[in-house]
């Protein structure tokens, strides 16, 4: 009976920005390659959660919004030849050893390849909640910890919880915009340190040390934030529209926990060099994977996604070079190949 399996030489599973970089980088290399991502559009994080954000650590870019960061990742991943499936989880692998393939199970279809790589960033993601009194209550309603549009901050009273990067980065968006921006937090700030003195530089009222939201009130709409220090109990009350709270993610690995792959607190452990997870074939990028000093960082995840493409490509075919050299000389071979392709045809 004929083989009526679609087989692809690598199966991503994710289309955040190491994803999509892991699909260019395949496709150059030659590879039949697909990705599979639970969300409706690619993008990751990037547009899931700070599509209006700037990002400030990307090779090539001072500054960029997150989103227009996408467009250029889409449009690169997919440059190479690599097609979707969106809207699809991936909740189940199997590996059929004599044949060397694997079968992927989504909630839609299955899905079969020769290798995967699993680049599903923090897998299902969740922002950690703020638990003051009417914090819940106003979800929606001026307090946020997804931001999809900055519009609505304009000439608005806005307050920011939190210490990291994300905290930072919007406190300092934001600040051209809004009427006020005071930014809570209850210790030092984590955020990289070019951009704190951005922040202590800026007109951003910066409450911290040891401040902690003690509630917030409004009507139907968030009025204000009530917050003290912790150690001396004096209290501030302030005017507030809006409020973001960036005090971090907590992820969860769902159905990848299922599939035999080593696991150390929710993330994949991958061997640094090759990027292998523990099942041979199976490969891992970005912010899903950990090994010794790993940086969750779009820089690094990319730099792992080109490792992880060229062992896959080994993995299929052992005789293949693992370094394929720069891309001008795999675009120019593909280049010379195609057009040797079309002369042989006439
Ligand atoms: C608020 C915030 C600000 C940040 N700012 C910066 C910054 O300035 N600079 C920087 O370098 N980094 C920043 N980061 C970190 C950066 O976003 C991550 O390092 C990056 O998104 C990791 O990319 P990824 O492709 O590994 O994962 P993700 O972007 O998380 O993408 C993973 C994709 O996998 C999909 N997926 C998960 N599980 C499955 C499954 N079972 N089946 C199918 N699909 C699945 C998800 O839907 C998602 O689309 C920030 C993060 C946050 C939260």
């Amino acid at each position: 009976m004929a083989d009526t399996r679609d087989i692809y030489d690598v199966t991503i599973i994710g289309g955040g920005p190491v994803g999509l970089f892991a699909a260019f980088y395949a496709g150059m290399r030659g590879m039949r390659t697909k990705i599979v991502d639970s969300l409706d559009e690619l993008g990751g994080q990037l547009i899931a959660v700070y599509p209006e954000k700037y990002i400030y650590d990307v090779a090539g870019f001072p500054k960029i919004l997150a989103k227009d960061y996408v467009a250029g990742a889409v449009e690169q991943g997919l440059s190479t030849g690599a097609v979707t499936a969106l809207g699809e989880e991936v909740r189940a692998l199997e590996r059929f050893e004599d044949e060397r393939l694997f079968r992927l199970v989504t909630n839609k279809a299955e899905h079969w390849t020769r290798t995967v790589i699993i680049c599903a960033g923090v897998g299902a993601f969740e922002p950690k909640r703020l638990t003051a009194p009417g914090v819940a209550e106003f979800e929606g309603r001026g307090v946020h910890y997804f931001v999809r549009g900055l519009d609505q901050f304009r000439d608005k009273d806005v307050v920011i919880v939190g210490g990291g990067d994300s905290a930072v980065d919007w406190a300092l968006t934001l600040e051209p915009m809004a009427r006020s921006v005071t930014v809570i937090h209850r210790s030092k700030f984590r955020a990289h340190e070019k951009s704190v003195r951005d922040l202590e530089a800026s007109s951003v009222k910066l409450h911290y040390p040891f401040y902690e939201v003690l509630e917030v009130r409004g009507n139907h709409h968030l009025e204000e934030v009530h917050f003290h220090h912790t150690r001396t109990g004096e209290r501030h009350v302030i005017p507030a529209q809006e409020m973001i709270i960036a005090i971090g993610f907590s992820g969860r690995l769902g159905p990848l926990a299922e599939w035999g792959l080593e696991i150390e607190r929710n993330s994949i452990v991958v061997d640094p060099i090759t990027m292998e997870t523990n099942i041979p074939g199976v490969f891992g990028a970005g912010d899903i994977v950990t090994y010794p000093a790993k940086f969750k960082l779009i820089a690094t995840g990319v730099a792992e996604a080109v490792s992880a493409v060229n062992h896959a490509m080994v993995y299929i075919d052992p005789s293949a070079r693992l370094d394929p050299g720069h891309s001008t000389n795999i675009m120019e071979k593909k280049a010379r190949a195609a057009a040797a392709a079309a002369s042989a045809e006439e």
